[in-house]
């Protein structure tokens, strides 16, 4: 075991500090890592305040949570093939899984079927805490290592590990592209990165914000159209409009309202996660044979895609970089919606 610096809830709704801690000594197929920044996601706030305990376990305390992790590898284990010493690396939610079963060997290990392990907030193959990117460095096996684009800064593709693709998985899957209506649900860190994604897949973009505030910035992201959320004209006017929906809101809003929205066949992708459960009637559903469909971030295989179609087009995304002392800051401006567009951490303030 060696020290790592971070910065930790101590508890429930505790404001981060620092904080000292263990990481494993790195094993054969392991990189550590230097980490250079890490994005704040909306997740880390709910877990690090408990806001999931009606769905999921308790959240393991102290916590360092981070899982939009980039950074340079400083030292690799002795079988390790697939980095070297200076690396531009990246980890994203998970740092492990089970390998074994259907959904591991089809690059899905997001939704291993044994046990994911998750970056932070779960425990390790030997039962330990896992701890995430608040911190100076991690170690972890190069199989759930990501190469980060080689020409873009790190600090505007760190949120590409969680927010980019937790976008471009659904528009690949519900096969958003040319001839495509999609529209986007909140224009936050997920949100943003589903209109510049949808935009380079050739897809048409609306944005339903709940307010104009956005409106230009949305344009400039790639949107072709923008709606307020606020003006109940907005749901009469768009009405059956949308191949494809994907639903970023972290807040209690009613779907039933934007299931209509859909065209006959069309799907809306849930990606936010609020802390209550939200009523959906079946007619929204029954009346245009609609899908409401989920999903969660992506498998190694398709992040790297992500990645490396990112680095191909030139995408990343609009950040502020903060130090960490600003971290307990930055998360009540996440509450308010107060960030253009997500919140990186630079890990040299640390
Ligand atoms: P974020 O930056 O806070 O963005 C959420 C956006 O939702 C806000 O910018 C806002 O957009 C809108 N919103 C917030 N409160 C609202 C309200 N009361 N009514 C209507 N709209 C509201 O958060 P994020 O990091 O993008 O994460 C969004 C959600 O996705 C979180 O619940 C997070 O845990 C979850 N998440 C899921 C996955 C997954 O794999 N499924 C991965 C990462 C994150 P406007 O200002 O445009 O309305
Ligand atoms: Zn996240
Ligand atoms: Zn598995």
């Amino acid at each position: 075991m060696s020290k790592s610096r971070g910065y930790a809830a101590l508890s429930a709704k505790a404001a981060l500090v620092p904080y000292i801690f263990e990481r494993r000594e790195p094993r054969a197929h392991d990189v550590v890592i230097e980490i250079r920044y890490c994005g704040i996601c909306h997740t880390d706030i709910h877990q690090a305040r408990n806001e999931w305990n009606d769905y999921l376990e308790e959240s393991i305390f102290p916590m360092v949570p981070g899982h939009e992790i980039a950074g340079v590898v400083t030292a690799v284990g002795n079988k390790v093939t697939k980095y070297k010493v200076g690396d531009k690396v990246g980890v994203g939610c998970f740092v492990d899984s089970c390998r074994k079963c259907a959904e591991c060997r089809s690059g899905l290990e997001q939704y291993c079927t044994v046990r994911t392990i998750w970056t932070y907030n779960a425990r390790d193959d030997e039962g330990q805490p896992t701890y995430g990117g608040y911190s100076d460095r991690i170690v972890a096996d190069e199989n759930y290592v990501l190469g980060m684009p080689e020409h873009l800064p790190l600090d505007a593709c760190a949120p590409l590990l969680c927010a980019g693709i937790t976008l471009y998985s659904p528009l690949r899957h519900w096969q958003a592209g040319a001839g495509k209506k999609v529209a986007i649900i909140g224009l936050g860190g997920l949100g943003h990165m589903g209109v510049k994604l949808a935009h380079a897949l050739g897809a048409e973009v609306t944005v339903l914000s709940h307010s104009l505030k956005k409106q230009a910035d949305g344009k400039r992201l790639g949107a072709d159209h923008f709606y307020a959320t606020s003006d109940p004209e907005t749901f009469s006017r768009l009405k059956g409009s949308f191949d494809l929906i994907i639903n970023t809101v972290s807040a209690q809003i009613d779907w039933n309202e934007y299931l209509a929205l859909l065209k006959v066949g069309g799907t809306m992708v849930v990606v936010g996660l609020p802390e209550k459960n939200i009523p959906i009637g079946a007619f929204a559903l029954t009346g245009a044979r609609r899908s409401l469909a989920g999903s969660q971030i992506g498998g190694i295989r398709e992040t790297q895609e992500m990645l490396d179609f990112c680095g191909k087009h030139g995408i990343t995304c609009d950040v502020e970089v903060i130090p960490i002392q600003k971290v307990n800051e930055a998360y009540e401006r996440v509450l308010k919606s107060d960030v253009r567009y997500r919140f990186v951490i630079d890990m040299a303030s640390l």
